[in-house]
């Protein structure tokens, strides 16, 4: 942290002792009941991590028991198709993550017979694992001592220190990791770090820290100095782009619609490579440039295209429109990588959850 001028140690070499426990025996018994924490399986561990990215616990909670059931191990997960991996995490966003998951099983069976690494190094070649994940995983399942560092242990420590700055910033990030290296409990890694991110998740939230229930309040120089509502900085946040999406739900006389597994211009914003709805991402004028898609890709000439009720759908920091339009069809063309299948059995597919908001404004027609 040196080259953040004027910073003290975190905590004094003689109370850190003291700083451990108090925030060990908190989590102990505070910890929330999930079902990842009854677990040291370090592929549960490693399958609750991924889903957690970026999605919030709740949410996680009834995909990461269904995907248990369905791939109570890592060889199960190995064996299974990218398809059905995709159908289980179909809802939860952010498909590379499901896609990384099941190539890093394939991986950890052909090389590391069927059991996640122990090595930091061998984890960190794993698909879709990097460094807060290796960590996370080896610390809680091997008690090996590797610290994490994501947003809300970045949070608490830069409290502690009264650390100000865009946390995201390379070089403060940095310093912050090596700042939870030294604060590491050596002795129970694995519950360290979770008791530092319950910390962060439950008590010194990103408003209003209750820092009268703070195990470690003692120790906070935020506190001290009156500064735990201006730390951390606020980050500066990337202005909103607004995205179009113009869809074809094509209906066939027996109910039927195609689906197409094409990578257009449009696929990294919403639907990751899997099954979607002929779709362009509109410049100007979207019955226009949807019925050009068409025929260009599709072979389809002439197709009456019925305005649908418009779906919003946010995407980090996309605002996504979602425009659909329904055309029937006396036949569905057959193309490569397109399929044909029920409108109202769309549900049961691996796709996103844009998808399904299309299927939705058809079916609902
Ligand atoms: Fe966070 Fe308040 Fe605890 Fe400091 S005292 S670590 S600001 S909850």
């Amino acid at each position: 942290m040196r080259q953040y001028a004027g910073m003290k140690p975190l905590v004094p070499a003689k109370r850190i002792a003291d700083f451990r426990a108090q925030l060990l025996t908190w989590f102990r018994r505070h910890k929330r009941d999930m079902p990842w924490r009854r677990s040291r399986d370090a592929y549960r561990i490693w399958v609750a991590e991924v889903m957690l990215q970026q999605t919030r616990i709740a949410a996680v909670m009834p995909y990461y028991r269904n995907f248990l059931r369905r791939f109570p191990t890592v060889s199960s997960l190995a064996r299974a198709r990218e398809s059905e991996v995709l159908k289980s995490w179909s809802g939860l966003g952010y498909y590379s993550r499901a896609r990384n998951l099941h190539r890093a099983a394939r991986q950890i069976v052909s090389t590391h017979g069927g059991t996640f690494p122990r090595e930091h190094e061998a984890a960190l070649t794993l698909a879709g694992v990097g460094r807060y994940t290796a960590a996370a995983v080896l610390s809680i399942a091997y008690a090996a001592p590797f610290s994490v560092l994501d947003g809300n242990v970045a949070r608490v420590l830069a409290r502690l220190g009264a650390i100000r700055g865009d946390l995201r910033e390379p070089a403060l990030w940095k310093a912050l990791e090596s700042t939870a290296q030294e604060l590491l409990a050596a002795e129970a890694p694995g519950d360290w770090n979770q008791a530092l991110m319950e910390l962060g998740e439950t008590v010194c939230t990103p408003q209003s820290p209750r820092c009268g229930e703070c195990p470690v309040a003692a120790f906070c120089r935020a506190r001290r100095l009156g500064l735990t509502e201006a730390i951390p900085s606020p980050r500066k946040k990337r202005a909103p782009v607004a995205v179009t999406i113009a869809a074809a739900v094509l209906r066939d006389a027996e109910g039927r619609t195609l689906l197409v597994q094409d990578p257009g211009e449009h696929d990294h914003v919403l639907f990751s490579r899997m099954w979607q709805f002929p779709a362009v991402e509109v410049r100007k004028d979207a019955a226009k440039e949807l019925a050009q898609r068409l025929r260009q890709a599709l072979g389809l000439a002439a197709v009456e295209l019925e305005k649908l009720p418009a779906a919003r759908h946010a995407v980090t920091f996309r605002n996504v429109t979602l425009q659909p339009f329904l055309a029937s069809v006396a036949s569905l063309p057959k193309a490569p990588r397109t399929r044909a299948v029920p409108l109202d059995q769309i549900g049961e597919l691996p796709v996103s959850s844009a998808t399904r908001k299309i299927a939705a404004a058809a079916i609902s027609r």
